[in-house]
């Protein structure tokens, strides 16, 4: 089994979720006790968002690539940035590493093209949305078309984020206004969308919406896993 790097803390909510359904996954592939091999580092998520809010992109990617060093010397054989967001500075961590990063959006555009779907919906932070980092990656490298919010509800949705969901607060009327956009977006041509946010399953579950979803945690999740165990899981699956 190889051993998982995880960049955590942004923020901590979602981090959670990551720790408790890798090893729920690896459990259920290998039983017994079987658990994941983890390395984490998880950064105080104040200083990341300040950094980001007064575009500071490079300082904050210098954090994350120091702390990505951190995980590779104590020896991960590969690294998730557990966000979507600070994919924004995915290009200076893997210049700071020699071990491979498992891309959110790489992990999230096979999904959506196993599930034979080509148009989706986005919703994540308002630096997820309109940047080009990772709406252009999904459309410009796996060839999906990409739609988002209008700019009223893309602040909504990155609100929501910060002000409820990276607090663990989970708020109703919050969910009925993401399935209000959901339903939109569905209604512009959106086949599934992308719960671009690693909070947003916190809020917004399978089970709320007709609509199909694509959580970023689970998925990410999952493929750290198939790649954690190699072989060893076509070995179990067959
Ligand atoms: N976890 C969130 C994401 O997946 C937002 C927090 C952050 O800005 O990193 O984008």
């Amino acid at each position: 089994m190889k051993t998982i790097g995880l960049l955590g803390g942004m923020s901590w909510e979602s981090t959670e979720l990551y720790y408790r359904w890798i090893n729920e996954e690896v459990k259920k592939r290998l039983g017994g006790l079987h658990s994941a091999k983890i390395i984490m580092v998880s950064v105080d998520f104040q200083e990341i968002e300040e950094l980001q809010h007064n575009n500071e992109w490079q300082k904050a990617g210098q954090v994350l690539a120091k702390a990505s060093q951190q995980i590779e010397v104590a020896g991960a054989d590969f690294l998730l940035i557990c966000t979507n967001t600070m994919h924004k500075v995915a290009p200076q961590v893997e210049e700071a590493i020699s071990i491979p990063l498992l891309h959110l959006a790489d992990a999230t555009a096979a999904r959506i093209k196993q599930a034979g779907m080509h148009k989706v919906g986005l919703l994540g932070t308002n630096f997820t949305m309109e940047g080009n980092f990772y709406k252009g990656r999904l459309e410009e490298l796996h060839g999906l078309e990409v739609i988002v919010p209008a700019a009223e509800d893309r602040q909504l949705v990155h609100q929501v984020i910060y002000d409820e969901l990276c607090l663990g607060q989970v708020v109703d009327s919050s969910r009925n206004e993401y399935l209000r956009i959901i339903d939109e977006m569905h209604v512009q041509g959106a086949e599934g969308v992308i719960e671009g946010c690693t909070e947003i399953v916190m809020l917004v579950k399978q089970e709320h919406t007709s609509v199909p979803l694509f959580d970023t945690t689970i998925i990410h999740a999952q493929e750290a896993v198939n790649l954690a165990l190699g072989s060893e899981a076509l070995l179990i699956d067959s």
